[in-house]
């Protein structure tokens, strides 16, 4: 008897809890991704500032469905879903026929619109960012090793956009990577002329927390040197410096961006009603309307 056939677009935790509550079902699962592993986003700060490798985070996609023999993994990029004809429609290969369709494809970083945001800021959202992050910072301290007189124009500057928990992680982490392998690695160089700069536009770091542990991160964050301002959003960024919406001028040419996200841009590829921040309008229960 043919098995009925579920598509799980997306191997985030969403996709891939879906994955491991339908194993060993009788259906017949396949879950796409656009890599072949799974990405512990938690983490990614530990991977961006060197204290994780990346495959520490990254679980292999086929061992994630191996044990189940129902269950099997499709490595693509996800373009849309023709919804008549009940089919995932990819990147390469043929598109992937459903009886049941799971969305899990997650959020991407939002830069808000800010002007040259896209060109010079990193996201903190994905491996591939991590691991830039992770170079781009090495390569900034071997710059100001070779060339001693940039550590004062923003070589050794790092400025981290947004105050929420990827944010406050990233900064803390930085700065213990500066202060405690770095200071080791560069010991002929100045290292504590090196800066990590924390821009928060409302007047709190991590707003959603509770007052006290709001104002414990500040407290430990000044503890290990980073600068933290608050109350101002980054109007601009360039190669060399970013322009806060106050007048200040901060030179730098490292700008890491954990400001926001925003849904996936499949989600507006799809023609489903969308909220106004492109995420896709669900029932309770997280069915599609109009779709069964
Ligand atoms: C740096 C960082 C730290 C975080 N820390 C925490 C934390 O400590 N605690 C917490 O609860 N949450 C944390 N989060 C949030 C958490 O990671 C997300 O809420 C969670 O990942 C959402 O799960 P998801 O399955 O919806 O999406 P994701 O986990 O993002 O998975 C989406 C998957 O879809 C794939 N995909 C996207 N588009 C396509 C396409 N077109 N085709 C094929 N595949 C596609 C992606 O490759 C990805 O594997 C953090 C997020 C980040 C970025």
């Amino acid at each position: 008897m043919r098995q009925p056939k579920v598509v799980i677009v997306g191997a985030g935790f969403g996709g891939v809890s879906a994955a491991r509550a339908l194993a060993n079902t009788p259906l017949d699962v396949t879950i796409v991704d656009q890599h072949n592993f799974h990405t512990f986003s938690p983490l990614l700060y530990q991977v961006a500032t060197s204290s994780l490798a990346p495959d520490d985070i990254a679980p292999n996609l086929r061992g994630i469905v191996r044990g189940a023999p129902n269950l099997d993994a499709r490595m693509t990029t996800v373009r849309g879903v023709d919804f008549e004809r009940r089919e995932v429609l990819v990147d390469h290969g043929a598109p992937l026929p459903y009886d049941y369709l799971v969305l899990a494809a997650g959020a991407v970083s939002s830069d808000f619109g800010v002007p040259g945001a896209a060109e010079h800021a990193i996201p903190l959202k994905t491996l591939a960012n991590a691991t830039k992050i992770r170079s781009t910072v090495l390569s900034r301290f071997e710059d100001a090793n070779a060339d001693r007189s940039r550590a004062g124009d923003g070589t050794l500057t790092f400025v981290v956009a947004g105050g929420g928990p990827t944010g406050v992680e990233l900064c803390g982490a930085l700065s213990e990577l500066i202060a405690i392998v770095l200071r080791r690695d560069f010991k002929r160089m100045d290292v504590g002329r090196a800066r990590v700069v924390l821009v928060e536009m409302t007047e709190h770091l991590l707003g959603s927390f509770s007052p006290r542990s709001r104002a414990e991160a500040g407290v430990e964050l000044a503890r290990r040197g980073v600068e933290v301002r608050l109350g101002v959003p980054i109007a601009a960024v360039a190669g060399d410096h970013v322009e806060l919406a106050d007048g200040t001028v901060i030179p730098t040419r490292t700008v890491l961006w954990t400001a926001g996200v925003k849904a996936n841009p499949v989600a507006s590829a799809l023609s489903l009603a969308q909220t106004a921040r492109g995420q896709i309008v669900v029932r309770p229960d997280l069915s599609v309307p109009g779709h069964t």
